[in-house]
């Protein structure tokens, strides 16, 4: 069973559609990243997982329990970083610390991850900055061990160096066994730290997909220089994107099988031809086209 199931949920704010028919499941020990630009829904679907908004369709169940009914015996179950961090201005990191810990927090975990991040928790919040309270969310939601992390935009506001030593503690939380949802914005990001990715548009799930799928479907970018006259109407074709004129030569992208278009390009004399495996980045913007 997975741990996370999420079916047809739609979220309507007035005649704004934030969440519009969304389905995904989560299994168990993976890193699921939520992948879309500003405004495409992800934080109103977190935000109705953790049921701090009422769906206006559909159902979220985790660990086998209703996101909504059981939202209190689930509460205790999940790690939530928010994109939005709510903290006391006016207590130091330490008290915040040790007011999680007083719940159902590990000092040890916290002492661990304070270390990885450099973390000084003797300073008030009102005096942090933005990098130094993202570590103190950080340090809230790892630090009871959770069975679910639920976060969104986890990297926010920390610097190269922190994002790494960020992925590496996702990575190993999920080792252990934990299942990570995280929002991003940043491809890359995905790429470097989650196995599966659910691409939101315009509140819409356009693909989910195992990163390493994604990465063997077979987009390729072409680029051939002619020596001969050429038309660029000769390469309309099944699969075939014209991208640009170059000087001397096209662009191409080709999808699936690519025969077709060598046995074109090679009734031509080139001067150069090259075809590479489209980047993660290229497959993502035909989902976006
Ligand atoms: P993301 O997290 O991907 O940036 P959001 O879920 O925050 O996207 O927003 C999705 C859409 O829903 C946006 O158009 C946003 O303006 C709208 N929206 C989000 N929250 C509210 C709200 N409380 N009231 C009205 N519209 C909202």
């Amino acid at each position: 069973m997975s741990v996370i199931d999420v079916k047809k949920l739609k979220k309507y704010f007035g005649k704004t559609k934030a969440v519009d028919d969304i389905s995904f499941t989560v299994e168990k020990g993976e890193i699921f990243g939520f992948l879309g630009p500003n405004g495409a829904g992800k934080t109103t679907t977190i935000r109705c997982m953790m049921d701090f908004i009422r769906p206006t369709e559909g159902t979220v169940n985790i660990l086998g329990l209703d996101a909504q009914k059981d939202s209190v015996e689930l509460k205790k179950k999940i790690g939530y970083l928010s994109g939005n961090l709510r903290l006391y201005n006016k207590w130091t990191g330490r008290e915040h610390i040790d007011f999680v810990s007083k719940l159902n927090g590990k000092d040890d975990i916290a002492k661990e991850i304070i270390e990885k991040f450099h973390f000084n928790p003797d300073q008030k919040v009102k005096s942090l900055s933005s990098g130094n309270k993202q570590k103190l969310g950080i340090i809230m939601a790892f630090m009871t061990n959770p069975e679910i992390l639920i976060m969104d935009e986890p990297t926010n506001a920390l610097d190269p160096l922190l994002q790494n030593t960020m992925y590496e503690l996702i990575e190993e939380s999920a080792k252990n066994g934990t299942t990570v949802f995280m929002s991003s914005h940043n491809l890359s990001e995905v790429d470097r730290v989650c196995h599966k990715v659910g691409i939101i548009k315009d509140g819409k799930m356009v693909a989910t997909e195992s990163i390493r799928n994604l990465k063997e479907k077979r987009l390729y970018t072409v680029t051939a220089y002619f020596s001969d006259i050429f038309d660029k109407n000769e390469f309309v074709m099944e699969g075939v994107g014209i991208t640009k004129e170059i000087p001397g030569g096209l662009l191409l992208t080709a999808k699936g099988d690519i025969n077709e278009l060598v046995a074109k390009l090679s009734g031509h004399n080139l001067k150069d031809l090259q075809i590479e495996h489209a980047s993660l980045e290229d497959i993502f913007l035909e989902f976006y086209e």
